[in-house]
């Protein structure tokens, strides 16, 4: 999964990244070994809320239509939810504004034994705020930094984070959206705003690719994940959460309390 992974200090090129990339397996493969997967996904996180040593952050980035929902639904499905948390960022509200932008999402951060997943983050604070020039380049320009501090404070207190940009080309998208636009089943996920988005897609690429390269880090990597085919997209990130789960080594809890002279009446 290492070719999905972005190194610290690279610079990244998204033109580099195939998002059609199906690593040569079929579909049918795919879903077999992504199911197997979040069937020990289910286990390392029972693992992870029983021991209560480790903090997990899945952060997802993506433009509109992309599949962040999808990712969502299928990845996480066989978690409990008693430790797992999603946590929505949409326009701040009044109040978040009048704090520093980092303020809203610090309270979202996973705790001891929890899984976060961010639908959106503090990432649109570098993204849409930079293309819509929200702030002036000053302030926003600075944010790569603050953000790499915070994410390396988040780390060095114990929690994992993950970073999954799902990678779509602007072809993708509008298939997508008019495939939203043409079955009025899914007309409450059209949102017409979207393509004022969507007219920006070349300003949103160059913002992605200074937050990734700006961003990935030892502690808090991003990750380009090919998003095209969604069986793939999901069979990447499960890997990619397997494989950093187990890296965690966890075990469960020693059994301190002795009930070998336990009776239930
Ligand atoms: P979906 O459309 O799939 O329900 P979404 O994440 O697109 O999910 P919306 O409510 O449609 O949710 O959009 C949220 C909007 O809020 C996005 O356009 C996003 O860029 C914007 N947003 C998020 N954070 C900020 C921020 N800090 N400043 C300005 N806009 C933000
Ligand atoms: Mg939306």
């Amino acid at each position: 999964m290492d070719r999905y992974r972005v190194a610290p200090e690279a610079t990244v090129s998204l033109a580099d990244f195939d998002p059609a990339d199906t690593g040569g397996i079929d579909k049918a493969a795919a879903k077999a070994e992504t199911k197997a997967l979040n069937r020990r996904l289910e286990d390392l996180q029972e693992l992870l809320y029983a021991e209560g040593k480790h903090k997990v952050l899945i952060v997802l980035q993506a433009m509109d239509a992309a599949g962040k929902d999808g990712t969502i639904r299928h990845v996480f499905d066989r978690l409990n939810p008693q430790g797992v948390k999603v946590a929505s960022f949409k326009k701040p509200t009044a109040k978040e504004l009048a704090h520093d932008y980092l303020w809203r999402i610090h309270e979202h951060t996973p705790g001891t034994g929890e899984v976060t997943i961010f639908n959106r983050s503090h990432y649109e604070d570098v993204l849409i705020v930079r293309v819509l020039g929200l702030v002036p380049e000053e302030t926003w320009g600075r944010r790569y930094k603050h953000i790499r501090a915070f994410e390396k404070r988040l780390a060095d207190e114990g929690t994992t984070i993950l970073k999954f940009f799902l990678n779509i080309t602007k072809d993708e998208q509008k298939a997508r959206l008019q495939a939203r636009l043409d079955d009025p089943s899914k007309h409450w996920k059209f949102d017409i705003g979207d393509l004022d988005q969507r007219k920006l897609w070349d300003d949103y690429m160059v913002a992605y690719e200074t937050a990734i390269s700006e961003t990935s880090t030892e502690q808090a990597p991003w990750f380009v994940i090919p998003a095209e085919h969604k069986w793939f997209r999901n069979l990447v990130i499960s890997r990619i959460l397997v494989e950093a789960f187990e890296g965690l080594n966890m075990a469960y809890p020693e059994q301190t309390k002795d009930l070998s002279g336990v009776v239930i009446e």
